[in-house]
């Protein structure tokens, strides 16, 4: 029997919310009794008081963090104990998923049927993989001579702290807990304070699968005030931080000002979308750039912002992008066919409607939306905006807008197009659209990008790392390369007597 569709404002109308933080397994307020409120940029409604975390409750989570490494009762476990529990975590966010993307559309307004669909799924997915890995990694002996013996061993660094943002809340959570967890460490998760709620409730249901007290805490905070805290935190071995390039470059100063503490960053973007005029996929490559803008409100890092077309079937293309914007009308993110949601919050709305007017003010073309929406809601909705006739100088082909907006250009051959890609502060993702194999391949090469697409924008897998050139950060996330960040390399030497 089908089971009835799910009355999402009933459940919102009815959601708990349980703002006090996680340290050593336990729900507790913040030192200081301090609380922000936590906004829905659906409606503006305040869903709940959140514990306003500061440094005494980072000293506190990491100190628990560090008590719970030394102890040994889970980085001494066995890499199938780990396994087990971090399956059953998994399994705990499969079973809590409607909880959970609840949580995630009403704090940070993303549309319900993704946060199931896409946010609960891949974090599930993610713990489920590195539980998976980590009982087939094997150690290393090198190839030394004939007297000796050099083991090359992976250890757990230690306590990690994670920074994350507020776009995808819990896959960017589960992005770093996963290989950190499986590794055998101990982490102090500071979640944006747009979005604290769900990582909150995963902290609970870790316990419940039986991560032992302390091996994951989580303290919600403002950056100046938690986050700093734990990027500057001394007994912190690692921090792994996925934001903004401004504030990862505060990670690089604050990892220097204390304890040298390794810092892998994940950074800001602004993708390039190159249609070549031997793409005869014209349609499917309009479809993809709308798809991948407007997904999420457009508030996704390797979003192709930035759309580089032929000259020769520039003004089309434009037309046919634009074509796709009524497919993506904001809605209201609680409905299940919504597809495009609110923007996070009135700040970001702002910013959003300021870059929207810099490219009028410099001359863009306005092909569809540029306005707020929904705006008798009390919510943050902006329409999906195309702009054509963008130069490579205009703020919106150069810097990261973070909404649904999309700038195209146009180029006059190969070697402009790469030189036009690669001018950027930015080399997150890029895409290439030809039929001529030989160029998709050179173009490939030539664009500094940690992941370059041929054909294609939307295909992800938890098997593949995910991270940046240049300003867009340092690390990788995601595949069995995460593991390089949370571990530490140990050569044991043995002298092997001869007879
Ligand atoms: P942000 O840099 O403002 O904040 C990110 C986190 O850092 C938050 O938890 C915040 O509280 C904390 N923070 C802010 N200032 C701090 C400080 N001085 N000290 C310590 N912590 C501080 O970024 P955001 O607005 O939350 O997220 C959007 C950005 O994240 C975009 O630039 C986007 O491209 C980027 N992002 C990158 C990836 C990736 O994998 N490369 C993924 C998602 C988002």
């Amino acid at each position: 029997m089908n089971k009835p569709p799910i009355d999402w404002h009933a459940r919102a109308r009815d959601i708990k919310i349980d703002g006090r933080l996680v340290i050593d397994g336990q729900r507790r307020d913040a030192a200081s009794g301090e609380t922000f409120a936590c906004i829905s940029p659906i409606d503006g409604r305040v869903l709940g008081a959140v514990a306003r975390g500061a440094a005494a409750d980072i000293d506190a989570a990491v100190a628990s963090a560090r008590a719970a490494f030394d102890s040994a009762r889970w980085a001494g476990q066995s890499p199938a104990a780990r396994k087990r529990v971090l399956q059953r975590f998994a399994e705990k966010i499969l079973g809590a998923r409607e909880e959970l993307a609840l949580l995630e559309t009403l704090d940070m307004g993303k549309p319900i049927a993704h946060a199931l669909a896409v946010d609960v799924a891949s974090t599930a997915r993610c713990l489920a993989w590195y539980a998976e890995a980590v009982d087939k990694v094997y150690d290393e002996i090198a190839p030394t001579g004939h007297n000796a013996l050099a083991l090359i061993t992976r250890e757990a660094v230690g306590v990690v702290g994670a920074i994350v943002p507020w776009n995808y809340p819990m896959i960017m959570a589960a992005w770093k807990l996963g290989p950190a967890l499986a590794a055998g460490n101990s982490v102090v998760l500071k979640p944006s304070e747009k979005s604290p709620l769900t990582a909150l409730r995963l902290a609970e249901l870790a316990v419940e699968a039986g991560l032992p007290p302390g091996v994951f805490n989580v303290v919600p905070g403002y950056g100046h005030e938690a986050g700093e805290a734990l990027a500057l935190h001394m007994d912190v071995d690692a921090l792994g931080f996925t934001g903004s390039t401004r504030t990862g470059r505060r990670m690089l100063e604050y990892a220097g000002r204390s304890n040298l503490k390794r810092v892998f960053n994940e950074l800001g973007g602004k993708s390039a979308f190159l249609v070549f005029e031997d793409c005869s996929e014209l349609q499917r490559a309009a479809e993809t750039v709308a798809g991948s803008i407007f997904f999420n409100q457009g508030e996704s890092c390797n979003a192709p912002s930035r759309v580089l077309v032929h000259q020769s079937i520039a003004d089309d293309f434009a037309e046919m992008v634009a074509a796709q914007a009524p497919h993506y009308p904001p809605a209201d993110p609680l409905d299940a066919s919504t597809v495009m949601g609110a923007i996070v919050d009135t700040t970001q709305l702002q910013t959003v409607l300021g870059y929207i007017q810099a490219g009028r003010d410099e001359g863009a073309r306005l092909l569809a939306g540029g306005a707020q929406a929904r705006v008798e809601t009390g919510g943050c909705y902006v329409q999906p905006t195309v702009f054509a006739g963008v130069s490579p100088s205009m703020r919106i082909a150069r810097e990261e807008i973070f909404g649904p907006v999309v700038s195209l250009l146009r180029f006059k051959d190969e070697a402009e197009a790469v030189k036009i890609a690669n001018d950027s502060p930015y080399g997150l993702q890029a895409s290439v659209w030809s039929d001529n194999v030989h160029r998709a391949h050179r173009v490939a090469r030539a664009l500094r990008a940690g992941t370059v697409h041929v054909n294609q924008y939307d295909e992800d897998d938890i098997t593949v790392p995910f991270g940046g050139y240049k300003q867009s950060g340092n690390g990788r996330d995601k595949s069995l390369h995460a593991f390089d960040k949370v571990t530490e390399l140990k050569t044991t030497w043995l002298r092997i007597n001869a007879g």
